[in-house]
């Protein structure tokens, strides 16, 4: 699978927030792998270029011991040639002084600390040495092959590094040709330097050294497997050459058994003790007789050491620079979290918030749908009582009507009797008894009109609003077409007027209230048949408004009547429909007043209390 479709694979299968984690990860991982690579290696670089220099300081101390142990031992046999006793012993032997050589070489052996000092004869044969005592005693043996012997012989002086023939110890031939007093040649002198004592100070050091001669072999070695060895493969001629004059086995003079890493030629792996281990190689040059000094200083743990601790520290910095980078991702990632959860809440509440709207805008709706509704029944209401006023006025008009047609009739035939009387006057050519009857028909024609004009007037349907009116007129209206009925029934009617109170009321309706109130009375009266019946209207301020009262002296209310007097259809009466005290009431509240009855012991009273105006 391409890595393309596996992106999208895993950003389904991890949430979110896992995401920049194993991001994190993936970088720490690669950061902390690479920091670990070049910290090591930089360590690797500084810990061997350390090594280095401190073993280039070893080699350089090793070489400048080595170099004066020489320097001590070359001048042995620089003295020797020059010591009369030992030329005597060469040109003159006898036991005596054979003896007395011996004895001096074994004191200057002991002395010098060379393995071995010992004079040979011009033909190589070993005349006195300081190991005289010793079973492996050089004296009478023949060195006359030895390339010391013969070198010294032709050049004067000769330095050659074998293994002894006796002893079989590898050493350095230090030998001088010496000569007597007539310059004439007469043996050469011999010191064997070993280096044992070196070799094993070296060994100690836990350091190897070891000391090859120009043509690369090893000579002096604190591991005994090397010597003889060589710092670099040899050619078969070259083999030749060293191997002339030496006693030496056949794998001598093989390459020393390093490997070295081309990249890094200071680091050579070697087995010195157990198995092979890493060397920093450092050399220092002696300039006689032309060695160099080799010195293997242990690099392994040390660079391994260094580099863990390298590897370790940049672990640890990556580690802590990821931690503090994974801190503030946390951080970050709380933020963001709280952001997005104080964001949800704000939804949330927005969300409530425009819920409660949308049931507060339902509820509102609701609301001013039941106040069109109530306003629709309210005026429908209003609509059925002005209905209602309109119809208890005709239906008074109506109970009226007959006296009202009476109070018109009486006129007219009056008019139809003056009219006669005019025309009798006429022939009778009274132009004042004309003029007379002629004012008596305007008079009774006037009556008339303000008859006719009230009733207009009363069955008008109103609908104004309340305005200053004046009781005591609306009283006369009233009282203009009731006094055919009045008369009729012989109700002696009293006023108490007061002309100048106006009150806040509707004139036909105030009218058609105190119409209702003297019809009942009138009604009340003629039922009851009382003997002189009477009627008092009178007008009257109160505190702060106006009372009209209006009283009979019929029979008045029943207890039970009186209880329930303003509800309707309560009446008395057969034919009655218990509305007109209602609608009374009802027009009086319509002007801010109150209709009420007062208590009273002859008949009833009725009160109607208004504002003034
Ligand atoms: P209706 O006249 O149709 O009966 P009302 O509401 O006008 O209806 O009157 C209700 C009742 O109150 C009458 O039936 C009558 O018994 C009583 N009433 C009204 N006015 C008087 C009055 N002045 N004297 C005695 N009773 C009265």
């Amino acid at each position: 699978m391409a890595f393309s479709d596996l992106q999208p694979r895993l950003s389904t299968v991890l949430r979110p927030t896992e995401r920049p984690w194993i991001g994190l990860a993936v970088v720490w991982l690669v950061l902390a792998v690479g920091a670990a690579l070049i910290a090591g290696e930089l360590a690797r670089r500084q810990a061997e270029g350390d090594l280095a220099r401190q073993a280039q300081a070893g080699a350089a101390l090793h070489a400048a011991v080595l170099r004066s142990e020489l320097e001590k031992h070359r001048s042995l046999p620089l003295v020797l040639a020059q010591d009369p006793e030992a030329v005597a012993l060469l040109t003159d032997p006898g036991p005596a002084r054979t003896d007395q050589v011996d004895r001096k070489l074994e004191r200057l052996a002991e002395q010098t600390r060379a393995a071995a000092i010992y004079l040979l004869d011009a033909k190589g044969v070993a005349r006195a040495a300081s190991n005289w005592r010793l079973p492996t005693s050089f004296v009478g043996e023949d060195y006359s092959f030895r390339p010391y012997f013969t070198r010294a012989m032709q050049t004067g002086d000769a330095e050659f590094f074998a293994l002894g023939t006796v002893s079989g110890r590898p050493g350095l031939y230090l030998a001088r040709r010496m000569a007597d007093a007539d310059g004439r040649v007469v043996g050469v002198a011999v010191v064997k330097v070993e280096f044992d004592a070196l070799e094993a100070d070296w060994r100690g050091s836990g350091e190897p050294a070891y000391v090859a001669d120009p043509s690369g072999v090893i000579l002096i070695t604190s591991v005994p497997d090397w010597r003889f060895r060589t710092v670099a493969p040899m050619s078969d001629a070259q083999r030749r050459q060293v191997l002339t004059g030496q006693t030496l086995g056949h794998d001598a003079l093989a390459p020393l058994p390093f490997r070295t890493a081309d990249a890094r030629p200071a680091l050579v792996t070697a087995a010195v003790d157990g198995p092979p281990e890493s060397w920093i190689a450092a050399s220092a040059d002696t300039a006689t007789p032309g060695w160099t000094l080799h010195l293997l200083s242990p690099a392994g743990t040390a660079i391994l050491v260094a580099v863990s601790n390298a590897r370790a520290v940049a672990l640890l910095a990556v580690t802590l620079l990821m931690g503090a980078v994974g801190v503030l991702l946390r951080r970050r990632q709380l933020a963001e979290a709280q952001m997005r959860a104080e964001e949800a809440a704000r939804a949330d509440l927005e969300r409530r918030i425009d819920e409660r709207t949308v049931e507060l805008r339902a509820a509102n709706d609701e609301l001013n749908r039941q106040i069109d509704e109530r306003r629709a029944a309210e005026a429908g209401r209003e609509m059925l009582r002005e209905e209602l006023v309109q119809a208890n006025k005709l239906a008074t008009l109506g109970q009226i009507a007959a006296g009202v047609a009476h109070e018109i009739n009486q006129p007219v035939a009056a008019i139809r009797t003056s009219a006669e009387t005019v025309l009798a006057y006429l022939k009778r050519d009274d132009g004042e008894g004309v003029t007379r009857t002629a004012n008596r028909i305007a008079e009774l024609t006037a009556r008339i009109g303000s008859i006719t004009d009230e009733l207009r007037a009363f069955s008008r349907k109103t609908t104004s609003r309340p305005s200053a009116v004046s009781p005591d007129e609306a009283i006369d209206g009233a009282l203009v077409l009731l006094t055919g009925r009045l008369r009729a029934s012989r109700i002696a009617v009293t006023r108490a007027k007061a002309p100048s109170l106006k009150v806040l009321a509707d004139r036909v309706r105030l009218e058609q209230v105190i119409l209702n109130l003297v019809q009942n009375a009138v009604e009340a009266l003629d039922e009851a048949g009382v003997a002189e019946p009477r009627l008092s209207l009178s007008v009257a301020a109160t505190g702060d408004g106006v009372e009209i009262v209006i009283a009979d002296n019929g029979p008045g209310l029943s207890d039970e009547i009186a209880g329930a007097l303003f509800t309707p259809f309560v009446t008395t009466k057969a034919t009655g429909l218990g509305l007109g005290l209602v609608i009374c009431r009802d027009i009086v509240a319509s002007f801010g007043g109150e209709l009420n009855t007062r208590p009273s012991d002859a008949g009833a009273v009725f009160v109607i209390s208004l504002k003034a105006a």
